[in-house]
């Protein structure tokens, strides 16, 4: 299945946190690391006093199920210092969101795919259509006709 992940980092050397990431991405079972985005520089979501992050997005085909996938990204969010805080869109060393899995639909308690905030969110959608323009949700919605509705102007080049 060809998925889509979203990285985030505002700590601790994000350039460090995302090249981490990306080579325990290629390092994952049953997975192939297609393609990295370009990475950018963009203002916090939510809380404002925090640091910039470094978004970027990247393509992986995997024989993993969502789930495990799900497991796999959140053992490398706490092999990269994550802690979960209280604040809800607070400061992290390391985030990776399943933006999609295929052209699949889910609503587990652990897993909401299409990730439910990437139609708001040009710090997903910019990186992501870079290296995927012709990107569609399941239902055939195609996100650079979403992306051309969002404000980009504070999104540059890391
Ligand atoms: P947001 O989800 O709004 O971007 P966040 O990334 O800061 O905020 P986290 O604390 O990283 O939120 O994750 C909270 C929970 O979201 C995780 O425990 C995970 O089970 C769940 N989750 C649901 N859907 C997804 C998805 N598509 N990708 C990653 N995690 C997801
Ligand atoms: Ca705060
Ligand atoms: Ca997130
Ligand atoms: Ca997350």
């Amino acid at each position: 299945m060809r998925v889509w992940l979203a990285l985030g980092s505002n700590l601790a050397d994000p350039l460090a946190q995302v090249d981490a990431a990306l080579n325990a991405l290629r390092t994952l079972p049953h997975t192939e690391l297609i393609a990295v985005s370009a990475f950018y520089r963009t203002p916090p979501y939510g809380p404002q006093d925090q640091p910039d992050y470094l978004n970027a997005a990247v393509e992986l085909e995997t024989a993993l199920a969502p789930e495990a996938l799900l497991d796999h990204t959140q053992r490398i969010e706490l092999e990269q210092g994550r802690v979960r805080k209280e604040e809800r869109w607070g400061a992290r060393t390391l985030d990776l969101d399943i933006m999609l899995f295929g052209q699949l639909t889910l609503n587990t308690p652990r897993l909401t795919v299409p990730h439910y905030d990437m139609l708001n969110r040009a710090f997903m959608l910019v990186p992501l259509l870079e290296i995927a323009p012709q990107a569609t949700l399941p239902d055939g919605t195609p996100l650079n006709h979403v992306l051309t509705q969002l404000d980009c102007s504070a999104i540059q080049r890391w």
